[in-house]
Protein backbone atom coordinates (compact mmCIF):
# COMPACT_ATOMS: atom_id res chain seq x y z
CA UNK A 1 0.00 0.00 0.00
CA UNK A 2 1.17 3.31 -0.89
CA UNK A 3 1.70 6.10 1.40
CA UNK A 4 -0.88 8.25 -0.90
CA UNK A 5 -3.55 5.66 -0.25
CA UNK A 6 -3.27 5.84 3.17
CA UNK A 7 -3.72 9.33 3.37
CA UNK A 8 -7.71 8.43 2.56
CA UNK A 9 -9.20 9.16 6.44
CA UNK A 10 -11.56 6.37 7.73
CA UNK A 11 -15.26 7.05 6.90
CA UNK A 12 -17.11 7.76 10.12
CA UNK A 13 -19.82 5.78 10.46
CA UNK A 14 -23.75 7.62 11.50
CA UNK A 15 -25.90 5.57 12.42
CA UNK A 16 -29.46 6.80 11.92
CA UNK A 17 -32.00 5.61 14.53
CA UNK A 18 -33.85 2.55 12.73
CA UNK A 19 -33.41 3.44 9.94
CA UNK A 20 -30.12 4.15 6.98
CA UNK A 21 -27.03 3.94 8.27
CA UNK A 22 -25.15 6.64 6.35
CA UNK A 23 -21.16 6.80 5.78
CA UNK A 24 -19.54 10.46 6.17
CA UNK A 25 -16.26 10.68 4.74
CA UNK A 26 -14.04 13.37 6.94
CA UNK A 27 -12.15 15.49 4.79
CA UNK A 28 -9.59 17.50 7.42
CA UNK A 29 -6.46 15.21 6.98
CA UNK A 30 -7.01 14.29 3.53
CA UNK A 31 -4.24 15.75 1.80
CA UNK A 32 -4.38 17.26 -1.95
CA UNK A 33 -3.89 14.36 -3.56
CA UNK A 34 -6.38 12.61 -1.82
CA UNK A 35 -8.93 14.86 -1.83
CA UNK A 36 -8.69 15.33 -5.63
CA UNK A 37 -9.50 11.18 -5.43
CA UNK A 38 -12.47 11.61 -3.26
CA UNK A 39 -13.83 14.36 -5.38
CA UNK A 40 -13.76 12.25 -8.50
CA UNK A 41 -15.18 9.40 -7.09
CA UNK A 42 -18.01 11.69 -5.89
CA UNK A 43 -18.49 12.69 -9.33
CA UNK A 44 -17.23 16.03 -8.99
CA UNK A 45 -14.62 18.31 -10.86
CA UNK A 46 -11.08 17.50 -8.94
CA UNK A 47 -10.89 21.16 -8.91
CA UNK A 48 -13.32 21.24 -6.29
CA UNK A 49 -10.66 19.54 -3.76
CA UNK A 50 -8.92 22.75 -3.86
CA UNK A 51 -11.97 25.13 -2.89
CA UNK A 52 -12.74 22.89 -0.04
CA UNK A 53 -9.10 22.92 0.89
CA UNK A 54 -8.92 26.53 1.13
CA UNK A 55 -12.01 26.59 2.79
CA UNK A 56 -11.64 24.40 5.57
CA UNK A 57 -7.37 25.12 6.22
CA UNK A 58 -7.39 28.80 5.53
CA UNK A 59 -10.58 30.52 6.08
CA UNK A 60 -11.14 27.34 9.49
CA UNK A 61 -14.71 26.94 7.87
CA UNK A 62 -16.08 23.41 9.07
CA UNK A 63 -19.89 23.81 8.21
CA UNK A 64 -20.70 23.34 3.63
CA UNK A 65 -23.37 25.91 3.86
CA UNK A 66 -20.48 28.12 4.47
CA UNK A 67 -18.13 27.39 1.54
CA UNK A 68 -19.80 29.90 -0.77
CA UNK A 69 -18.43 29.35 -4.27
CA UNK A 70 -19.57 25.93 -4.25
CA UNK A 71 -23.17 25.51 -5.90
CA UNK A 72 -26.18 24.60 -3.26
CA UNK A 73 -26.33 21.46 -5.35
CA UNK A 74 -22.80 20.17 -4.48
CA UNK A 75 -23.11 21.61 -0.74
CA UNK A 76 -25.81 19.63 0.05
CA UNK A 77 -24.49 16.82 -1.26
CA UNK A 78 -21.32 17.33 0.50
CA UNK A 79 -23.43 17.25 3.67
CA UNK A 80 -24.78 13.59 2.91
CA UNK A 81 -21.40 12.11 2.23
CA UNK A 82 -18.56 13.98 3.89
CA UNK A 83 -17.90 16.38 6.92
CA UNK A 84 -15.16 18.38 8.56
CA UNK A 85 -15.10 16.32 11.59
CA UNK A 86 -13.11 18.68 14.72
CA UNK A 87 -11.89 17.79 17.86
CA UNK A 88 -13.36 19.87 21.06
CA UNK A 89 -11.24 22.33 23.04
CA UNK A 90 -11.47 21.04 26.52
CA UNK A 91 -8.91 23.15 28.14
CA UNK A 92 -6.52 26.19 27.15
CA UNK A 93 -4.00 28.08 29.28
CA UNK A 94 -2.22 30.87 28.77
CA UNK A 95 1.35 31.02 29.79
CA UNK A 96 3.05 34.52 31.11
CA UNK A 97 5.57 34.79 28.62
CA UNK A 98 2.58 34.19 25.39
CA UNK A 99 2.81 30.33 25.37
CA UNK A 100 -0.88 28.73 24.59
CA UNK A 101 -1.55 25.04 25.56
CA UNK A 102 -4.80 23.60 24.07
CA UNK A 103 -6.28 20.07 25.35
CA UNK A 104 -8.04 18.48 22.61
CA UNK A 105 -10.44 15.79 23.18
CA UNK A 106 -10.14 13.30 19.78
CA UNK A 107 -11.92 10.43 21.04
CA UNK A 108 -14.12 9.20 24.00
CA UNK A 109 -10.87 8.24 26.29
CA UNK A 110 -7.92 10.99 24.60
CA UNK A 111 -7.35 14.14 24.57
CA UNK A 112 -3.83 15.51 23.59
CA UNK A 113 -2.17 19.34 24.10
CA UNK A 114 -1.08 21.26 20.99
CA UNK A 115 1.17 24.18 22.22
CA UNK A 116 1.95 27.76 20.55
CA UNK A 117 5.05 29.51 21.48
CA UNK A 118 5.44 33.18 19.95
CA UNK A 119 8.72 34.49 19.65
CA UNK A 120 9.93 37.63 17.90
CA UNK A 121 10.35 36.89 14.36
CA UNK A 122 8.06 33.95 14.40
CA UNK A 123 5.19 31.93 16.05
CA UNK A 124 6.07 28.12 16.63
CA UNK A 125 2.91 25.50 16.98
CA UNK A 126 4.60 21.71 18.94
CA UNK A 127 1.97 18.95 17.45
CA UNK A 128 2.12 15.56 18.64
CA UNK A 129 1.63 12.54 16.34
CA UNK A 130 0.89 9.91 18.94
CA UNK A 131 -1.27 8.85 22.12
CA UNK A 132 2.00 8.14 24.57
CA UNK A 133 4.93 6.82 22.95
CA UNK A 134 5.74 4.00 22.99
CA UNK A 135 10.14 4.75 22.93
CA UNK A 136 10.49 4.96 26.46
CA UNK A 137 13.09 7.72 26.33
CA UNK A 138 14.02 7.81 30.05
CA UNK A 139 14.06 11.84 30.87
CA UNK A 140 11.11 12.15 28.58
CA UNK A 141 7.43 12.14 30.93
CA UNK A 142 5.59 10.90 27.41
CA UNK A 143 8.21 8.24 27.29
CA UNK A 144 7.44 7.17 30.61
CA UNK A 145 3.03 7.39 30.11
CA UNK A 146 3.63 4.36 27.85
CA UNK A 147 1.89 4.00 24.13
CA UNK A 148 -1.57 4.29 23.19
CA UNK A 149 -2.13 4.60 19.68
CA UNK A 150 -1.19 6.64 16.50
CA UNK A 151 -2.90 9.76 16.00
CA UNK A 152 -4.99 9.62 12.48
CA UNK A 153 -4.22 11.96 9.95
CA UNK A 154 -7.39 14.25 10.64
CA UNK A 155 -6.34 14.31 14.47
CA UNK A 156 -2.81 15.56 13.80
CA UNK A 157 -4.03 18.35 11.58
CA UNK A 158 -6.65 19.73 13.82
CA UNK A 159 -4.10 20.43 16.26
CA UNK A 160 -3.02 22.83 13.15
CA UNK A 161 -6.65 23.67 12.50
CA UNK A 162 -7.32 24.54 15.78
CA UNK A 163 -4.52 26.91 17.25
CA UNK A 164 -5.24 28.68 13.69
CA UNK A 165 -8.33 29.64 13.65
CA UNK A 166 -7.78 29.99 17.53
CA UNK A 167 -5.10 33.00 17.01
CA UNK A 168 -7.45 34.40 14.62
CA UNK A 169 -5.29 33.64 11.48
CA UNK A 170 -6.32 34.80 8.33
CA UNK A 171 -5.05 33.88 4.57
CA UNK A 172 -3.30 36.93 3.00
CA UNK A 173 -1.83 38.11 6.65
CA UNK A 174 1.11 37.78 8.38
CA UNK A 175 1.29 34.36 9.66
CA UNK A 176 1.02 33.93 13.06
CA UNK A 177 1.56 30.79 12.78
CA UNK A 178 5.14 30.48 11.11
CA UNK A 179 6.51 27.22 11.66
CA UNK A 180 5.12 23.64 13.15
CA UNK A 181 7.54 21.06 14.74
CA UNK A 182 6.53 17.24 15.27
CA UNK A 183 8.27 17.47 18.65
CA UNK A 184 5.04 16.84 21.10
CA UNK A 185 3.92 13.99 22.21
CA UNK A 186 5.19 10.39 20.13
CA UNK A 187 7.86 9.45 17.55
CA UNK A 188 6.16 10.67 14.37
CA UNK A 189 8.37 8.25 12.68
CA UNK A 190 6.81 5.42 13.77
CA UNK A 191 3.34 7.10 12.23
CA UNK A 192 4.55 8.13 9.01
CA UNK A 193 1.07 6.97 7.31
CA UNK A 194 -0.56 9.78 8.97
CA UNK A 195 2.28 12.36 9.74
CA UNK A 196 3.61 12.09 6.19
CA UNK A 197 0.23 13.18 4.45
CA UNK A 198 -0.64 15.96 7.31
CA UNK A 199 2.78 17.57 6.28
CA UNK A 200 1.97 17.77 2.81
CA UNK A 201 -1.38 19.58 3.96
CA UNK A 202 0.93 21.98 6.10
CA UNK A 203 3.06 22.60 2.70
CA UNK A 204 0.58 22.75 0.38
CA UNK A 205 -0.77 26.18 -0.92
CA UNK A 206 -4.37 25.48 -1.09
CA UNK A 207 -3.54 24.90 2.20
CA UNK A 208 -1.26 26.31 4.90
CA UNK A 209 1.96 26.99 2.28
CA UNK A 210 4.31 26.47 4.98
CA UNK A 211 7.97 26.17 3.14
CA UNK A 212 9.54 23.10 4.01
CA UNK A 213 12.00 24.67 5.87
CA UNK A 214 9.08 25.79 8.59
CA UNK A 215 7.86 22.05 8.97
CA UNK A 216 10.39 20.04 11.45
CA UNK A 217 10.28 16.77 11.80
CA UNK A 218 12.04 15.49 15.07
CA UNK A 219 12.85 12.01 15.86
CA UNK A 220 14.51 9.54 18.12
CA UNK A 221 16.39 8.39 14.79
CA UNK A 222 13.90 5.77 13.29
CA UNK A 223 16.70 5.37 10.18
CA UNK A 224 14.55 3.75 7.80
CA UNK A 225 12.37 6.87 7.99
CA UNK A 226 14.40 9.03 7.93
CA UNK A 227 15.78 7.58 4.36
CA UNK A 228 12.04 7.83 3.57
CA UNK A 229 11.99 11.84 4.37
CA UNK A 230 14.77 12.32 1.92
CA UNK A 231 13.12 10.36 -0.68
CA UNK A 232 8.69 10.93 -0.26
CA UNK A 233 8.52 14.51 1.65
CA UNK A 234 11.69 16.50 1.77
CA UNK A 235 11.06 18.98 4.77
CA UNK A 236 13.44 19.56 7.77
CA UNK A 237 15.04 17.20 10.11
CA UNK A 238 15.56 17.22 14.16
CA UNK A 239 17.18 14.56 15.47
CA UNK A 240 17.10 13.90 19.52
CA UNK A 241 19.72 12.75 20.30
CA UNK A 242 20.74 13.86 23.94
CA UNK A 243 23.60 11.57 24.11
CA UNK A 244 27.57 11.41 22.43
CA UNK A 245 28.19 7.98 22.56
CA UNK A 246 25.96 4.65 22.37
CA UNK A 247 26.73 3.72 25.96
CA UNK A 248 24.93 6.42 27.49
CA UNK A 249 22.10 6.63 24.49
CA UNK A 250 21.03 3.23 25.07
CA UNK A 251 20.34 4.34 28.59
CA UNK A 252 18.25 7.54 27.60
CA UNK A 253 17.22 6.92 23.97
CA UNK A 254 16.82 3.10 24.55
CA UNK A 255 15.84 3.03 20.41
CA UNK A 256 19.53 3.29 19.97
CA UNK A 257 19.64 -0.06 20.99
CA UNK A 258 17.60 -0.80 17.80
CA UNK A 259 19.81 1.92 15.57
CA UNK A 260 23.02 2.44 17.14
CA UNK A 261 25.18 5.53 15.95
CA UNK A 262 27.01 4.05 13.23
CA UNK A 263 23.80 3.66 11.82
CA UNK A 264 21.94 6.70 12.88
CA UNK A 265 25.17 9.25 11.94
CA UNK A 266 25.09 7.87 8.03
CA UNK A 267 21.57 8.06 7.39
CA UNK A 268 22.26 11.93 8.56
CA UNK A 269 24.60 12.84 5.61
CA UNK A 270 22.23 10.62 3.42
CA UNK A 271 19.51 13.05 4.41
CA UNK A 272 21.37 16.63 3.94
CA UNK A 273 23.46 14.74 0.92
CA UNK A 274 22.21 16.76 -2.65
CA UNK A 275 20.10 19.36 -0.91
CA UNK A 276 20.56 23.04 -0.73
CA UNK A 277 23.27 24.60 0.17
CA UNK A 278 21.64 25.74 4.09
CA UNK A 279 20.20 22.02 4.42
CA UNK A 280 21.25 20.81 7.18
CA UNK A 281 19.95 18.92 10.51
CA UNK A 282 18.85 20.32 13.71
CA UNK A 283 20.63 18.14 16.37
CA UNK A 284 18.59 18.08 19.72
CA UNK A 285 20.36 17.71 22.99
CA UNK A 286 18.86 17.54 26.00
CA UNK A 287 21.04 19.21 29.11
CA UNK A 288 20.98 16.70 31.93
CA UNK A 289 22.87 17.32 35.52
CA UNK A 290 25.79 15.53 35.53
CA UNK A 291 24.58 12.75 33.38
CA UNK A 292 24.99 14.33 29.99
CA UNK A 293 26.75 17.46 30.73
CA UNK A 294 30.26 16.35 31.39
CA UNK A 295 32.92 18.18 29.36
CA UNK A 296 34.11 15.15 28.05
CA UNK A 297 30.52 14.94 26.38
CA UNK A 298 31.00 17.75 24.85
CA UNK A 299 34.43 16.83 23.05
CA UNK A 300 32.40 13.68 22.12
CA UNK A 301 29.68 15.48 20.44
CA UNK A 302 32.01 17.39 18.48
CA UNK A 303 33.84 14.55 17.43
CA UNK A 304 30.66 12.87 16.47
CA UNK A 305 28.88 15.12 14.44
CA UNK A 306 32.32 15.85 12.09
CA UNK A 307 31.43 17.63 9.48
CA UNK A 308 27.58 16.87 9.46
CA UNK A 309 26.06 20.33 8.45
CA UNK A 310 23.87 21.06 11.74
CA UNK A 311 22.86 23.10 14.24
CA UNK A 312 23.02 21.67 18.07
CA UNK A 313 20.20 23.01 20.57
CA UNK A 314 20.77 22.58 23.77
CA UNK A 315 17.85 22.29 26.00
CA UNK A 316 17.91 22.73 29.78
CA UNK A 317 15.78 20.09 31.23
CA UNK A 318 12.14 20.81 32.46
CA UNK A 319 11.97 18.67 35.14
CA UNK A 320 8.86 16.76 35.77
CA UNK A 321 7.18 14.34 39.10
CA UNK A 322 9.14 11.52 39.72
CA UNK A 323 11.84 12.02 37.60
CA UNK A 324 15.25 11.04 38.49
CA UNK A 325 16.65 13.87 36.53
CA UNK A 326 18.17 17.16 37.27
CA UNK A 327 18.41 20.40 34.76
CA UNK A 328 21.81 21.08 34.12
CA UNK A 329 23.50 24.42 36.20
CA UNK A 330 24.04 27.41 34.03
CA UNK A 331 27.23 27.38 34.23
CA UNK A 332 27.46 23.79 33.24
CA UNK A 333 25.63 24.60 29.79
CA UNK A 334 27.74 27.85 28.95
CA UNK A 335 30.72 25.34 29.33
CA UNK A 336 29.07 22.81 27.17
CA UNK A 337 28.13 25.34 24.65
CA UNK A 338 31.60 26.94 24.36
CA UNK A 339 32.99 23.72 24.18
CA UNK A 340 31.19 22.99 21.00
CA UNK A 341 31.85 26.36 19.33
CA UNK A 342 35.70 26.12 20.11
CA UNK A 343 34.31 22.61 17.68
CA UNK A 344 33.16 24.67 14.70
CA UNK A 345 29.69 23.76 15.88
CA UNK A 346 26.79 26.24 16.16
CA UNK A 347 25.09 26.06 18.89
CA UNK A 348 21.92 27.90 20.17
CA UNK A 349 20.75 27.74 23.91
CA UNK A 350 16.52 27.04 24.36
CA UNK A 351 15.08 29.24 26.49
CA UNK A 352 12.32 28.00 28.35
CA UNK A 353 8.44 28.58 27.58
CA UNK A 354 5.18 28.08 28.85
CA UNK A 355 6.99 27.23 32.33
CA UNK A 356 3.91 28.14 34.30
CA UNK A 357 1.71 25.91 32.16
CA UNK A 358 4.08 23.02 31.94
CA UNK A 359 3.84 23.45 28.10
CA UNK A 360 7.79 22.66 26.70
CA UNK A 361 7.89 21.22 23.65
CA UNK A 362 8.54 16.97 23.98
CA UNK A 363 8.71 17.14 27.58
CA UNK A 364 5.00 17.97 28.59
CA UNK A 365 4.14 16.24 31.78
CA UNK A 366 0.73 15.06 31.61
CA UNK A 367 0.57 16.00 28.34
CA UNK A 368 -2.47 13.78 27.46
CA UNK A 369 -5.20 13.48 29.52
CA UNK A 370 -5.63 9.91 29.41
CA UNK A 371 -8.74 8.16 30.89
CA UNK A 372 -7.73 4.75 29.11
CA UNK A 373 -5.51 2.24 31.12
CA UNK A 374 -2.58 2.78 28.80
CA UNK A 375 0.58 -0.29 28.98
CA UNK A 376 4.09 -0.33 28.36
CA UNK A 377 3.93 -1.47 24.29
CA UNK A 378 6.88 -3.02 22.81
CA UNK A 379 8.79 -0.91 20.47
CA UNK A 380 7.34 -1.82 17.04
CA UNK A 381 10.01 -0.35 14.41
CA UNK A 382 7.93 -1.22 11.77
CA UNK A 383 7.77 1.89 9.71
CA UNK A 384 4.96 1.40 7.54
S1 LIG B 1 11.47 11.90 23.64
FE1 LIG B 1 10.08 11.59 21.92
S2 LIG B 1 10.58 9.49 21.20
FE2 LIG B 1 11.42 9.66 23.28
S3 LIG B 1 9.78 8.88 24.62
FE3 LIG B 1 9.53 11.13 24.48
S4 LIG B 1 8.04 11.42 22.85
FE4 LIG B 1 8.86 9.32 22.63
Amino acid sequence: MTLESLSQSTPITLIKPETEVVQKTDLLGMDREAMQAYFTEIGEKPFRATQVMKWIHQFGVSDFDEMTNLSKALRDKLKQVANVRTPKIVAEEHSDDGTIKWLLEVDNNNAIEVVFIPEKNRGTLCISSQVGCALECTFCSTGQQGFNRNLENWEIIAQVWVANKALGCKPKEERIISNVVFMGMGEPLLNVKHVFPVARILMDDYAYGLSKRRVTISTSGVVPAIDMIKSELDVSLAISLHAPNDELRDILVPVNKKYPLAVLMPSLYRYVEGGHSKKHVTIEYVMLDKVNDHLEHAHQLVELLGDLPCKVNLIPFNPFPNTEYQRSSNNAIHRFRAILEEGGLQVTVRKTRGDDIDAACGQLAGKVSDRTKRTLHRVEFDTK
